[in-house]
């Protein structure tokens, strides 16, 4: 049966049934992090999301293109300073290193949160020359103005020229934005408040600069996405999603630079993941409002009162609709903890029962038919703009029939060979390849769970090493002291033993 997707689009503020451009075919582009520092929970959570998202167009068969960007430069602070080049000076080291550290940490957590990599994974700074086109096409479209040798996108103008377009995404309307807009720098030269740059001339503190037609200077943080989705997805694509915390100012103003550029709208379906909250509050680095995925891991944060596994936390963020805010707390992850290891005994009880067809006379029972609708339900929900939770529910109410035929309340007889084989596939099928999640008991007792642990927790400290992080370094190796387990670093290797 072919199904029908429907996704929420921000853009319409509806669920629409989903039409890619191309049948069979969806690009899709998300936003992906800034390499300027490690990855918290709630990055996490949002790309864990797409990926279960990516996970699910795959299942439905599609070829998917999945563009997900690092972003290494222009993202800058509220001071006016480019994020990578700020590290860079505190750290003493050349803002690429930065980058480079940042991404292979990144990497690792996305490997360790089970997530397929992306089919393109672009960096801004390579592709400078794409971003200063598109200045060049913006500029020569009249829609953006050159100030002493940085370029501004007219804000005023393009709402005139294309009514309807600039607030549509994040539900602002112009009034507001103008006078709500904040001003990071250059204030000055803007013709307008609500005016955006897409390319700055340098500071002399500035360090990551490229020659332009208007100056030595480098892109607006905007651009690169609008540069690298046309890049690689097309002037027009399917899907583009992100976090909600980056509706404004980042994609209402890659909306506008694509229009901007092309006359065209960037994406047809805009898909944003709510936040990860933290004593109710959204998880976020700079205020100080995190736990780290490896403090979760390892039980060392002050936030939780044990560890928890890497798929445990995928499980909890599964557990709520991506679009839901999540609240992170000891108690919602013991509660996921259990409903983890419910899921992957049932898993096991049903792909151990045995399946006789010897008595089977070919006709449905009303076992059969309540099974299957559990089963049709939880990919409706997955059809229903992937809700996770709906989908777990309904798996575990299919538990309840597996655990009785298990115990003989419901006779075997009861089940037709052919509902018990779909019943083993529809659990394969949504917890390992739609919920990415694994079976971490797989590698043996729980001795293997955490021989596996902390090989990544070895692993992220090697990684800290080789780039003479020795705090991070020894923080790790301090914490699992912490917990009894020393760590030596020998002639042959790094050993651990639990004291
Ligand atoms: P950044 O590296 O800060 O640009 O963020 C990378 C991605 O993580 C973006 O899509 C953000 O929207 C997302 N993000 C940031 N904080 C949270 C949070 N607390 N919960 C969920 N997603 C987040
Ligand atoms: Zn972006």
């Amino acid at each position: 049966m072919k199904r029908t997707l429907k996704i929420y689009n921000t853009l319409t503020g509806k669920k629409e049934a989903f039409q890619p451009i191309h049948e069979g075919h969806i690009g899709m582009y998300v936003c992906g992090p800034t390499v300027y520092n490690d990855v918290h929970l709630g990055n996490c959570r949002t790309f864990a999301s797409f990926d279960m998202i990516y996970r699910y167009l795959l299942h439905l068969g599609y070829k998917v293109r999945y563009v997900r960007n690092i972003t290494d430069v222009g993202h800058l602070t509220d001071d006016g300073e480019d994020r990578m080049a700020k590290g860079a000076k505190l750290a003493r080291l050349e803002p690429m290193e930065v980058a480079q550290k940042y991404t292979v940490g990144f990497h690792d957590m996305m490997r360790i949160f089970n997530t397929l990599p992306p089919s393109i994974e672009p960096r801004a700074t390579g592709h400078i020359p794409e971003q200063i086109e598109m200045v060049e096409d913006i500029l020569a479209r009249g829609l953006a103005y050159e100030r002493n040798g940085s370029v501004y996108f007219n804000v005023p103008k393009f709402a005139e020229t294309t009514p309807g377009v600039y607030g549509q995404l994040s539900g602002r309307v112009l009034d507001d934005l103008y006078s709500e807009t904040r001003e990071l720098k250059n204030q000055g030269e803007k013709e307008h408040p609500a005016d955006f740059a897409i390319w700055m001339k340098a500071r002399p503190e500035d360090i990551m600069v490229w020659k332009s037609p208007w100056s030595v200077g480098f892109p607006g943080w905007h651009l690169e996405c609008s540069a690298m989705s046309t890049k690689y997805l097309g002037k027009t694509f399917d899907i583009h999603g992100g976090g909600n915390d980056l509706k404004f100012p980042h994609h209402e103003n890659e909306v506008a630079q694509n229009h901007g550029a092309c006359g065209c709208a960037p994406a047809n379906y805009w898909m944003h993941t709510n936040m990860l909250l933290l004593n109710g509050k959204k998880m976020s680095k700079s205020d100080g409002n995190t736990i780290s995925p490896l403090e979760l891991f390892s039980g060392t944060s002050t936030h939780t009162s044990k560890s928890y596994s890497p798929m445990v936390v995928r499980f909890f963020m599964l557990m709520a609709h991506y679009r839901s805010t999540l609240d992170i707390t000891d108690e919602a992850l013991q509660a996921a903890e259990k409903g983890f290891k419910k899921l992957m005994e049932i898993n096991k009880l049903v792909q151990n029962l045995p399946v006789d067809a010897r008595n089977f006379d070919g006709s449905e029972t009303n076992t059969d038919r309540e099974m299957l609708a559990l089963m049709e339900t939880a990919f409706e929900g997955m059809d229903d703009d992937f809700n996770t939770a709906i989908a777990i529910a309904s798996l575990n109410e299919l538990g309840g029939y597996i655990n009785k035929l298990v115990n003989k309340q419901i006779e075997a007889s009861e089940v037709s060979p052919w509902v018990l084989e779909k019943t083993k596939v529809v659990f394969q099928t949504l917890i390992f390849d739609i919920f990415g999640l694994k079976d971490e008991s797989d590698s043996g007792s729980d001795g293997g769970t955490v021989e596996g642990l902390m090989n990544l927790v070895l692993e992220f400290r090697a990684n800290a090493r080789a780039q003479k992080d020795w705090a991070a370094s020894d923080k790790i190796r301090d914490s699992l002291q912490a917990i009894g387990i020393a760590v030596k670093d020998g002639k042959d290797g790094v050993s651990w033993t639990k004291q």
